[in-house]
């Protein structure tokens, strides 16, 4: 499980690092919360996870 989650502003493109300025995009996660199922960014360099504000509206059929 990651660390720390950082809030971040969206700006043109998100591609970039803010910690460490890895500059080629970002692994995603998943985080159920009470207001509905967050869509969380880690940097595949130095592990931080950002959070854009997205959450995932709807889901497929969960498999048992
Ligand atoms: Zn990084």
């Amino acid at each position: 499980m990651p660390g720390k989650i950082i809030e971040v502003a969206m700006q043109e493109e998100f591609r970039s690092c803010p910690t460490c300025g890895y500059r080629d995009g970002f692994h995603s996660m998943f985080q159920r919360t009470e207001e509905g199922i967050k869509w969380l960014f880690i940097c595949p360099s130095c592990h931080d996870t950002f959070d854009l504000g997205f959450t995932v509206d709807q889901m497929v059929k969960q498999k048992a």
